[in-house]
């Protein structure tokens, strides 16, 4: 193992994707302390917070700021300075850069300009839930942030809650609630599901059960006056096959009577789980609502 950092194949500098805990300091690697220790500059999504941090590891690299809305423009004096030979680290908030969060911009402009990207991993929300879920490991997909907005959630479960492996996604606290409830509605209430809550901090819970009880467990936890808080990973269980034997019909009058899409969004999603396509679905689905009226 190099105890120091690598030979650059360029004759440019490294850049060093690390991540970082994501609640508990003890899960900083001894390898991220080194780099983050021997580079010439860290890029952090927001200096204060990663300076604590530092301050914790005895790391006295100078900090620059890094994160979304200036990444483009940040990224490519960053990438200026790999190209003169300097070592880069690259941190986000917590976890692993670039995984939902300011990263991904820098790494493909160090790519395009052919530096090295040199991965240090550690932890991630998502691996930290999916490894101690109990769900099915062997295929899994990860889609992100869950929509804040009703519509784009419903359209959301609608699209990837067909899959038939472990469905991955974060989701903020005072939405999470809404969220089971549109499980329940959309995908079923006997869906699987387990909500990993504060994983490696104090309050750390793995909920495991159906969408159903997942919602009556956090609703009659608000009902008793405490707060759902902290940082969330949802994942949910492949759909079960019986429910893909819904027939077009029925999906089509699910989705009318339970969801706000527009029919044109109906006939989407009905042409993506079943073998019809959008213009049936469609013509299908104004004929039902006709008569709903
Ligand atoms: N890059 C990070 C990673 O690799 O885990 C994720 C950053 S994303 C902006 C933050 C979201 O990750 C949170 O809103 C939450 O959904 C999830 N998350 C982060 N830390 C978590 C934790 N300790 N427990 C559960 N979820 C967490």
């Amino acid at each position: 193992m190099s105890e120091a950092l690598e030979e650059p194949p360029n004759g440019g500098g490294i850049l060093y994707v690390v991540a970082t805990p994501i609640g508990n300091l003890e899960d900083m690697t001894f390898r991220a302390v080194r780099i983050l220790r021997e580079v010439d500059i860290i890029a952090a999504e927001d200096t204060r917070h990663s300076r604590k941090l530092c301050a914790h590891f005895g790391i006295s690299t100078p900090l620059t700021s890094c994160f979304a809305h200036n990444e483009a423009h940040k990224g490519e004096h960053l990438v200026q300075r790999l190209c003169a030979g300097a070592n880069v680290a690259l941190i986000s908030d917590a976890g692993t850069p670039a995984i939902s969060d300011p990263g991904a911009v820098l790494v493909r402009q160090s790519v395009d300009a052919g530096i090295a990207v040199v991965p240090i991993p550690g932890a991630s929300a998502v691996i930290a839930a999916l490894c101690a879920a109990g769900l099915p490991t062997d295929m899994f997909t990860f889609v992100g942030f869950v929509p804040a907005k009703k519509n784009q959630r419903a359209a959301f479960l609608q699209r990837w809650g067909a899959l038939d492996h472990t469905l991955i996604a974060y989701e903020a606290p005072h939405r999470l609630e809404a969220c089971l409830e549109d499980v329940c509605t959309l995908l079923g209430e006997k869906r699987e599901l387990v909500v990993a809550r504060e994983l490696t901090k104090v309050h750390e819970e793995l909920y495991r059960g159906s969408a159903r009880a997942a919602l009556e467990h956090f609703g009659s936890r608000r009902a008793k006056g405490e707060r759902i808080k902290g940082e969330i990973v949802l994942l949910l269980g492949a759909q079960p096959p019986q429910e893909v034997e819904e027939s077009v019909g029925e999906t089509v009058g699910r989705l009318l009577l339970n969801t706000d899409l527009s029919l044109r969004r109906i006939s989407k999603e009905v042409a993506q789980i079943h073998p019809v396509s959008a213009s049936e679905a469609y013509a299908l689905a104004m004929k039902m609502r006709q008569e709903m009226k």
